[in-house]
């Protein structure tokens, strides 16, 4: 009986893969799988899969040869309060073309390959989260976009490592929006926006931040120094692309 029922769902998944057939959430190219990238679209993206600062990924020139443990400027001077953050791709026109309607104009599909790129970004660390946390949203964000973009990239991440994710135990209030300012001034922008109200949630968890883009870190920094504060025994984390500095 049960064979039976397997051979129905068997035919129910083809017969919906008729209808639906898989394709890229980007150009509607035949794929193999839902959810995934098609060759063309992928090779448009800048993966970051050359040479990086062990602490927190950022990308080194590719004819750079650092030993396993070169860190960048940043992490060298101890101005980096997470214990690692990796990307997958460089914030640029194509990762921009998908992060924008995946954030403000519902495109919600693109999740599974922006979530399985952050899994691959994560290779070369060996981490074993308690807790993954999306970056929180403000409340007044939250209702107007309806959702927070870094909870669906979190949920395969959270599969992935087999830990919970912890969408409450921070709270954000709500800024109106920086615009483009110097890191300086994001950084006295983002202070004091974070706060923990569940701290027995935190305390003593390794937890794996989560959030679409990285820009100059500060998010990342004020958000991992008010979870040290509250006990967190490890903060780490992961975005799909980063803005890398032209110098
Ligand atoms: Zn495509
Ligand atoms: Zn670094």
């Amino acid at each position: 009986m049960l064979k039976f029922a397997n051979y129905i769902k068997i035919l129910f998944n083809k017969f919906i893969e008729f209808l639906f057939p898989p394709v890229c959430p980007v150009c509607s190219a035949s794929v193999e799988t839902h959810g995934e990238l098609c060759g063309d679209c992928w090779s448009c993206f800048d993966w970051f899969d050359g040479p990086h600062c062990a602490c927190c990924g950022y990308p080194f020139p590719d004819d750079y040869e650092p030993n396993p443990e070169s860190l960048c400027p940043v992490c060298a001077a101890g101005k980096n309060e997470l214990d690692y953050i990796r990307a997958a791709c460089r914030y640029d026109d194509m990762s921009r073309s998908v992060m924008l309607p995946f954030k403000h104009g519902g495109r919600i599909k693109f999740a599974r390959f922006m979530s399985h790129a952050m899994i691959w970004a994560l290779r070369d660390v060996d981490i074993a989260p308690d807790l993954v946390m999306p970056v929180p949203l403000a409340n007044r964000r939250l209702f107007h976009r309806g959702y927070n973009q870094a909870t669906l990239l979190a949920r395969e991440i959270a599969r992935v490592y087999n830990a919970p994710i912890d969408f409450d135990s921070v709270h954000r209030k709500y800024r109106p929006n920086m615009g483009h300012k110097t890191n300086a001034q994001r950084r006295e922008h983002i202070r004091g926006v974070f706060s923990v109200i569940n701290r027995d949630a935190v305390r003593g968890k390794k937890i794996l931040l989560v959030d679409d883009v990285m820009t100059s870190g500060a998010t990342f920094d004020e958000l991992a120094r008010v979870l040290r504060r509250a006990g967190a025994d490890a903060v780490y984390g992961v975005v799909f692309c980063r803005v890398v500095r032209v110098d």
